[in-house]
């Protein structure tokens, strides 16, 4: 089962650069999820010492937690997804952001579950302050 994507919010992705730039030289991680189809919540995840990734995949194996993709930072710039991202990928979900730093506006990519890169509009759309984390 797969949710129609229309886009992101903007606000929700300038949290997620921001997040990404709070975080560096750490890699950020979390989880993406939708409401009427539009990506407007980030399902942060912990500080872990091992493997972000590892970790994101351990929370889409729960069972109440539902996205729509996943979402994490590159502090080595480079945005193109990892074998480790792409094992990801492939398990759940259809969007999936990697913000490369210095996480500026255009610092960023969205990727489908094969790690294609596909494109995913900025929406300006309001968001209730407590939905936003
Ligand atoms: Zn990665």
């Amino acid at each position: 089962m797969s949710v129609q994507i229309k886009g992101i919010a903007k606000e929700t992705l300038d949290f997620i650069l921001q997040v990404s730039k709070s975080t560096y030289p750490q890699e950020f991680a979390g989880l993406l999820q939708s409401k009427d189809g539009i990506i407007t919540d980030i399902l942060i995840l912990p500080g872990t010492e091992s493997s972000e990734i590892n970790a994101v995949l351990k929370l889409f194996m729960m069972p109440n937690i539902s996205a729509v993709g996943s979402v994490h930072s590159h502090p080595s710039s480079v945005i193109r997804p990892s074998k480790a991202d792409l094992r990801l990928f492939s398990k759940t979900g259809t969007h999936h952001i990697i913000a490369g730093h210095p996480y500026g506006p255009g610092n960023w990519k969205c990727f489908n579950r094969k790690g294609e890169e596909i494109s995913l509009q900025v929406l300006d759309v309001e968001i209730e302050e407590d939905e936003l984390l």
